[in-house]
């Protein structure tokens, strides 16, 4: 195994204290997924968002003893981590790769590097499904393919595999030449070229040049001969390729046909001279294009034909996402179908190691297929899991898992899915967070659906990788040393207070923002930390307040004299203070000063932790001038304050639109609302954000209508010819506004935009499904990134923060990650 003393070597570091020979075993570069301090190393990577040298005296205090730092006084470092072998380098990140790179050179085991634009997270879950039987396969777990996720991928190869599978992706030039050192490929396949080039990439052309430098030494490159650019760019570079084709005879692999029949597509394929027939369980394209690269594999690796069907049989589509919502008893479900290794186990137990402390944490699982581990071996190690991230109670279904149940403590074990579901007793489970992860062949969908609580069928999806990005976003805007405060008021924007508030907390945000003093004391009673200002505090709520340690805005003297006449005696109190400096909503004016510092003067121990304003019109242009003036009053008039309190405030005046339109200004903090959640308030940088929520129906009944005849309430929506309708199950009870009745409103259905014919209903309205498919069951998107909040609101005249929030409580909403 290797030391510290090794490692020293491998990544060209100068150590700056060795204090003991240590195993390099885990590789930690975020703080949060610390699980076995013993054996991680920590490389402090200095990000685009965030330090990891920050967190150094957190990990060291959890036992962390072994670092790779960039920055830091050898002196003051040893003094601070007296125990801690530390290695300084001139890039974490490029030290990892390196460590990475030397892990790789170890074997001599075939590695298959996989690159394209669309497809490489399932032709490396099929490709590693469809090999299983002959080899013992790693892969990269989930989409882990970029500059951090490919090191961390490449550590798992162990000598007992025999075949590695690994995907690349890259945003800009310069990086896939890393990416191939640390993969080091013998075999090559590149996806898909994707018409339009990324950000990063002056042409489709550069990008194709850039992501074939993966393959500069393998020693056979697989792709579909039918992307003119890339199949030049092989050519013409002399690789060894092996390709596939609809269109050229001459590929090794030459598709005669695909036709889908029923459920399945079949394809008529010439290989080596035979003409030859199989069936796809998939009928879209993108499955079949993903398919025949695997299709091209097998037949190139000599699998018999008689294999190959059944082997593709029992293909199934990959779960990409991993999803958390609420269930029965206040529980709460983490359902991750994705795989069954132990590298997805260990990263759904970090998920639900983050979430808050709603009561026990429960894993449920299969066994574990595909680990290419001995048992013994496999499940010790799925047992440490366990224990590292303080999983309080285990049910593990299954033959092989139900033997090593000494291995667990607090656990139950049932042979198959069907035992488990005939002892299952819901009242068993209670305020618990539950990860249900199991192998495909367990069928633990239907654990899902008996932990589920009954839903009609609207839910609002919320996309928590985008939210995360959005963040980040506004993040790399601020300046080093700008603090963050969150909006989280009215439920954060219509998408789910404590989730949202807790993924925040996970990534630091500074600040959370409420509007009542209720939202902030459900926030603290799921575990939210963060500091929480309330915006709207009623004098009622002050005692609640204090005992949720929330604080005030206070924005009258009147509100003011209420707040300070419950102060207990020897408390101390922290404020906000709003100041009016053209919105006229609320706040302090300068004619209240003199009175506002006398009352703080005779009550110190309340601190002003900051004053704030709040731009009346940052969304809009024409009212620039306005801003600017309404920023300069606000900073005379905090600095007035300053000067008084005599002690250092917070000050902030920016929301989102601000932060986009006025850099300049950002002072100690900024207030993020609307943008996290997908909208670009100006306008000017939307193409920036992803979209955060999906609202999503379904098709309660298909009708066909005749000429003349009327639909829904008041007969508004008439036939004019004869028509098919579909009814969804949506209304204005749901938040779905009435203003998009009769053909103002559009949903999709099968991708097609639908408009609405007649009045929103309740809780249902009705829509012209003419010429489409559709049947009763099917899934209708009513708002998502191809139906836009922006146009959406602009359709009806209003503003997408109304549309958001309106979506009612009864709305299901499942949060999910990619
Ligand atoms: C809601 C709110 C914000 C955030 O506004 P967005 O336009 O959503 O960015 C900022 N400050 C105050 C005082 C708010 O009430």
């Amino acid at each position: 195994m290797l030391d510290f003393q090794q490692l020293q070597n491998i990544i060209n570091g100068k150590a700056l204290q060795v204090v003991q020979p240590l195993p390099v075993v885990h590789l930690l570069t975020d703080s949060r997924k610390l699980s076995q301090p013993a054996g991680s190393v920590f490389f402090a990577i200095n990000g685009k968002y965030n330090d990891g040298h920050k967190y150094l005296p957190q990990l060291y205090a959890q036992g962390v003893r072994q670092f790779a730092v960039e920055q830091g006084e050898a002196a003051t470092l040893a003094q601070q981590f007296p125990e801690a072998n530390i290695l300084q380098v001139p890039d974490s990140l490029e030290a990892l790769q390196q460590l990475a790179a030397w892990h790789r050179a170890q074997f001599q085991v075939p590695v298959i590097g996989i690159t394209g634009s669309n497809g490489k997270t399932i032709v490396k879950e099929w490709l590693s499904q469809l090999l299983s039987p002959d080899e013992l396969v790693v892969k990269s777990p989930r989409s882990y393919n970029s500059q951090l996720g490919v090191p961390l991928s490449v550590w798992q190869l162990q000598p007992n595999h025999t075949l590695g599978i690994f995907e690349a992706g890259i945003s800009q030039p310069g990086e896939m030449e890393n990416l191939q050192r640390i993969i080091q490929p013998t075999i090559g396949i590149f996806t898909t070229i994707g018409s339009a080039h990324d950000e990063g990439f002056v042409s489709t052309k550069q990008k194709v040049d850039e992501k074939l430098k993966l393959f500069t030494a393998v020693e056979l490159l697989f792709y579909c001969a039918d992307y003119e650019l890339l199949h030049a760019a092989v050519q013409a570079q002399g690789i060894k390729s092996f390709t596939w084709s609809h269109n050229r005879k001459e590929a090794d692999l030459y598709i005669n046909a695909t036709n889908v029949a029923g459920h399945k597509t079949i394809v008529v394929y010439t290989y080596q001279g035979q003409k030859q027939r199989l069936a796809i369980p998939f009928t879209d394209e993108a499955s079949i294009e993903n398919a025949l690269h695997c299709l091209a594999v097998l037949l190139y690796r000599r699998v018999p034909l008689s294999e190959i069907q059944g082997r593709l049989d029992r293909l199934h589509p990959v779960a990409m996402r991993l999803e958390m919502k609420e269930a029965i008893n206040g529980c709460y479900l983490i359902d991750d179908t994705y795989n069954n290794d132990l590298a997805g186990l260990s990263i759904a137990l970090d998920l639900q190691a983050s979430q808050p402390q709603r009561g026990q944490h429960t894993l449920i699982l299969s066994d574990v297929l595909e680990s290419g581990l001995p048992e013994a071996e496999l499940y010790l190690k799925v047992a440490e899991l366990v224990q590292a991230h303080k999983v309080q109670r285990v049910v593990g279904i299954g033959s092989t898992i139900s033997k090593y149940s000494h291995l667990f403590s607090k656990a139950e074990f049932y042979t198959s899915t069907a035992d488990f579901l005939q002892a299952f007793d819901p009242a068993d489970f209670r305020n618990e967070v539950i990860l249900v992860k199991g192998a495909r062949v367990f069928e633990f969908e239907k654990i899902v659906q008996a932990f589920q609580q009954k839903v009609h069928g609207t839910v609002l999806e919320v996309n928590l990788d985008a939210l995360v990005h959005n963040l980040n976003y506004y993040r790399s805007k601020l300046k080093p040393g700008t603090k963050l405060m969150v909006m989280v008021k009215a439920f954060a924007y219509g998408s789910g207070s404590s989730e949202i508030a807790n993924l925040l907390q996970f990534h630091r945000v500074d600040y959370l923002a409420v509007a009542y003093v209720d939202e902030g004391v459900a926030l603290r009673e799921n575990g939210i930390t963060l500091p929480i200002m309330v915006m709207n505090p009623s004098p009622d709520s002050f005692v609640k307040l204090r005992q949720y340690n929330l604080e005030p805005e206070i924005y009258s003297l009147e509100q003011l004299q209420a707040f300070v006449s419950v102060l207990e005696p020897e408390a101390r109190y922290k404020i906000h203070l709003k100041l009016d400096t053209g919105m006229h909503r609320l706040g302090f004016e300068k004619e209240n000063f003199e009175a506002l510092f006398e009352l703080l003067a005779q009550h110190p121990q309340v601190q002003v932790v900051s004053a704030f304003s709040h731009l009346a019109g940052a969304d809009e242009v024409v009212h620039n001038d306005f801003s600017q003036q309404q920023i300069a009053s606000f900073t005379s008039m905090a600095t007035a304050l300053e000067e008084r309190l005599k002690y250092k405030i917070i000050k902030h005046i920016l929301n989102s639109a601000g932060i986009v339109r006025f850099p300049a200004h950002q002072l100690d903090m900024v207030r993020l609302g609307i943008g996290l959640y997908g909208v670009e308030a100006t306008g000017a940088e939307q193409e920036a954000l992803r979209p955060v929520s999906t609202l999503k129906t379904t098709v309660s009944q298909v009708k066909s209508i005749k000429q003349g005849e009327t639909v829904g309430y008041s007969r508004r929506g008439i036939a004019s010819t004869d028509r098919t309708t579909a009814t969804i199950a949506i209304g204005y009870a749901d938040g779905y506004d009435r203003r998009f009745s009769n053909g103002v409103g559009h949903v999709l259905l099968h991708g097609q935009r639908c408009p609405l014919i007649g009045n929103v209903c309740m809780d249902m309205c009705m829509v012209d499904v003419t010429g489409l498919n559709v049947k009763a069951g099917d899934t209708a998107i009513v708002f998502g990134p191809q139906l836009t909040l922006v146009e959406l609101a602009k359709s009806i005249g209003t503003i997408p923060y109304e549309l958001l929030t309106n979506v009612s409580m009864r709305v299901k909403r499942v949060f999910y990650a990619e």
